[in-house]
């Protein structure tokens, strides 16, 4: 089978541009007769590299010098144990937004660490709907807020963050990271995995405000701990090269495309071509989040039946789309249209959709 068009859910679509990019320099990286892959971390060709994807981190998010930008190994999920380790310190308690799978896992590492609160849950709508962020009640001496900015699975996504006060507001930030621009400032710890939007799977990106390394205990492992990450500028010991190689060209490519307020606008564009087929469908489509809850970067959908969602399942496989079957958490569709999704995949995407409704509504 051949594919033209790339919904997964992640590892995600990457731009052309960059693949084209990667594969002419592959065997022979910028002259120096050997490829990317082969040369040391300490080179001065691959730390070039490295510093200069902190640099367009640093710029595309508009981050004060207050924080540091870590290249770290093992995934969002490491994150999920990562952070209670550094930062859930006895006595003090961690508070969670419980808004479907993914945050379900992060405060479930946590509870293996310390003590948590769950602040707001959305488990009794069926993670369809984002839980209330607005008065929190937040304990004074909490060692941080927790929360996933885009439920991958459930397909739903915070459009606007709390206000945290004292407490550090740490988020999981891996399925909409440079999707759209957000107030950095709110945040005292973002991570993501790099593989839905920023670049292949392998490296994941921390980011950390300096203020909070000074209390992560000596006690921690060196490779968990943040603290040793940020002191070795992430070159502790040998970083995700080519990940981070290809996370750099991303960075480019989305820097050349307008930055963030660019990817808000093409994003925008493509989820609502999808969202007004299944709100004009007469009910023969459905979005799975409500309304005010629906994710730019995960469109969860169903069809009227499940045989009929079977059989489009099979035609969508059949004209080249890739990667629509929903997660098994939530069942139905789910169309993953990360930044390197373009426009007219969607709108292709779209287009198939009605002619499938009329051939069998
Ligand atoms: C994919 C995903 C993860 C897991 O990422 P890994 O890099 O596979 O560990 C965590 N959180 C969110 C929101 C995700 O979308």
């Amino acid at each position: 089978m051949t594919y033209t068009y790339n919904f997964n859910a992640g590892p995600g679509a990457l731009p052309p541009e960059v693949l084209h990019e990667a594969q002419e320099e592959l065997r022979n990286f910028h002259g120096i007769g050997a490829s990317i892959l082969e040369i040391s971390h300490r080179s001065s060709p691959y730390e070039a590299i490295h510093n200069e994807a902190q640099l367009l981190i640093k710029e595309l998010l508009v981050l004060s010098s207050d924080y540091e930008v870590l290249f770290l190994h093992g995934g969002a999920s490491l994150q999920f144990s990562m952070v209670p380790l550094n930062f859930l310190a006895e006595g003090k308690t961690a508070g969670y937004v419980h808004s479907g799978t993914w945050s379900g896992k992060a405060w479930k590492e946590a509870q293996k660490i310390g003590k948590t609160l769950v602040l707001a849950s959305g488990e009794e709508e069926g993670f369809k709907r984002l839980p209330d962020l607005n008065n929190l009640d937040i304990p004074k001496d909490s060692a941080y807020v927790h929360l996933t900015s885009n439920e991958t699975i459930g397909g739903i996504q915070y459009k606007s963050f709390p206000d945290t006060g004292e407490v550090p507001l740490f988020a999981d930030l891996s399925s909409d990271i440079m999707s759209r621009p957000i107030e950095a400032s709110k945040f005292s710890l973002i991570y993501a995995g790099a593989q839905k939007n920023i670049g292949p799977a392998g490296v994941t990106l921390v980011i950390v405000r300096r203020s909070l390394l000074e209390s992560i205990p000596g006690s921690i492992p060196d490779m968990l701990s943040y603290n040793v990450h940020a002191k070795h500028r992430s070159l502790f010991n040998t970083p995700p090269v080519f990940s981070v190689y290809m996370m750099n060209l991303v960075l480019k490519w989305i820097l050349n495309h307008c930055g963030l307020p660019g990817m808000a606008a093409r994003n925008q564009q493509k989820a609502d071509v999808l969202y007004h087929v299944l709100d004009h469908s007469g009910g023969f489509y459905r979005g799975l989040a409500h309304k005010d809850s629906r994710s730019m970067m995960n469109i969860t959908f169903g069809a009227c039946s499940p045989d009929i969602e079977n059989k489009l399942l099979v035609e969508l496989e059949q004209e080249g789309f890739m990667g629509l079957k929903g997660h098994r958490d939530a069942g139905h569709l789910r169309a993953s249209i990360y930044n390197a999704v373009p426009f007219e995949h969607c709108k292709s995407l779209a287009d198939f959709l009605i002619d499938f409704q009329q051939r069998n509504g």
